[in-house]
């Protein structure tokens, strides 16, 4: 039986895990925490097609330079001389064309897709209950600028086969009755659909240990050797782990661990905010994503997650008030009834999206060593990408055909 060790246990790791136990590798998960918590825990939960522009794409530059100066907005690059910053911030620019949008889109689709039937079928499993609805989710926009951007979008879905429907305010408030609502409209992405992503968390780390994975809690991988092209060993202090094959899933993380290994893996972290609210009278039974306010509402676990922002910094344990609030005041502009109270600091969770500049994943074998592959990049889709990236990362260690077209998310690109 080959060995595989993985690095990292986000959502990335454990269904690369997943899939590799299945089709009988042995593996073992190294993970410099605990496992009750990083950027897998507290995310909005959706399973996006829908989401088939990345974030490098026209119009998000100068978005973004409106947003820098504004203390509540969802988006903030905070301004650094930091060379990693610098070198990803020129590659955004280079990649935020039309061209990539449009070279990007069927790939992401197709990674997307996969992932959600990969969902369906673990949803049979009588090991997992992981609150998956498959309802869709509603973009909600109030202003004409943003109708006319989500008919747009809307059209290209449809055109590439994607389940979407346009909605005026009336038809929205047909379908969410039990909430007040002050929107133009909304497009109704039938292709998409949600989970409690902590559910699923705990599901796959009792479902991966009772397989046989050995899982390493508080085992920060500091030191990669390598010899002739092929990854040796990985290092945790004083413990040493030997495998036929490595995976590299650190998620925001893994700049850092690639360099342990001379490689070069462009990647912000992105951070983001959510809480959760009791409000069982205005229950939202469809997730949706408040367009111009850039902000998820996703019901879960009988209660609704709100979500945004996204600070491109440096990893950082503080909790930026001002931006959750841009977060809370932004929930009574779509649902007048609705004004939950700012949060305390302690009910708030943060996470670091592992953001590629290009917006693309990275899925794929090194090009530098033969039996190292990498899985991470996936930015705001991570949890929606997980099973597809799992099983391809699987498929490329095998070395048969893969599931979907992973050509355009090369480890190699940069
Ligand atoms: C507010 C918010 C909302 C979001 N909503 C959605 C959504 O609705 N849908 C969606 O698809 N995505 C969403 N995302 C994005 C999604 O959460 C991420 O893309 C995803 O969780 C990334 O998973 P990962 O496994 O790559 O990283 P992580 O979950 O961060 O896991 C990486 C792991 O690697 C470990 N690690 C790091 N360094 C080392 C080391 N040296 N040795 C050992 N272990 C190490 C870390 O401890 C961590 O456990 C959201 C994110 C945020 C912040």
């Amino acid at each position: 039986m080959s060995k595989a060790i993985i690095i990292g246990g986000g959502i990335i790791g454990l269904f690369s895990a997943y899939y590799l136990n299945k089709s009988g590798w042995e593996v073992e998960i190294l993970e410099q925490g605990d496992l009750t918590d990083n950027a897998s825990f507290g995310n909005a939960g959706m399973i996006v097609p829908s989401h088939f522009i990345p974030l490098a794409a026209p119009g998000m530059i100068e978005q973004g330079f409106r947003w820098m100066f504004n203390s509540k907005s969802p988006f903030y690059v905070k301004p650094s001389l930091n060379p990693e910053l610098i070198g990803w911030g020129l590659k955004f620019l280079k990649a935020a064309n039309k061209q990539h949008v449009e070279r990007s889109a069927t790939a992401l689709r197709d990674l997307s897709l996969l992932s959600k039937k990969l969902y369906t079928d673990l949803e049979q499993d009588a090991d997992f209950d992981f609150g998956f609805a498959d309802k869709g989710i509603l973009m909600l926009f109030k202003t004409s600028k943003f109708e006319d951007e989500e008919r747009h979008t809307a059209e290209k879905a449809i055109s590439l086969g994607l389940d979407a429907q346009y909605l005026t305010a009336d038809e929205c408030r047909k379908l969410q009755p039990d909430i007040e609502l002050d929107v133009l409209g909304a497009v109704h992405y039938h292709c998409d659909a949600h989970l409690y992503p902590n559910k699923l968390m705990v599901a796959l780390v009792n479902h991966l240990e009772k397989a046989g994975v050995r899982i390493h809690r508080n085992t920060p991988v500091t030191k990669i050797e390598h010899i002739d092209g092929k990854i040796t060993r990985a290092i945790s202090n004083d413990k040493s782990f030997m495998a036929d094959t490595y995976v590299m899933a650190g998620g925001a993380w893994t700049p850092a661990i690639a360099k342990l290994a001379g490689l070069n893996i462009p990647l912000m972290p992105g951070k983001g905010y959510s809480f959760m609210v009791d409000e069982p009278q205005h229950r939202m039974t469809i997730p949706a994503l408040l367009c111009e306010a850039r902000v998820s509402v996703t019901p879960m676990n009988g209660q609704i997650r709100f979500g945004g922002t996204m600070e491109i910094g440096k990893i950082n344990q503080q909790v930026n008030m001002n931006r959750v609030a841009g977060i809370v005041e932004s929930i009574p502009q779509y649902f007048p009834d609705f004004t939950p109270a700012l949060p305390r600091q302690k009910d708030i969770w943060f996470g670091f999206r592992p953001c590629s500049p290009d917006g693309l994943p990275y899925i794929g074998l090194s090009d530098k060593y033969k039996n190292l592959a990498v899985a991470t990049g996936h930015g705001m889709m991570g949890l929606s990408l997980a099973p597809a990236t799992g099983k391809l990362i699987d498929e490329v260690m095998n070395s048969t055909l893969p599931s979907a077209s992973i050509s355009q998310f090369s480890p190699n690109r940069y």
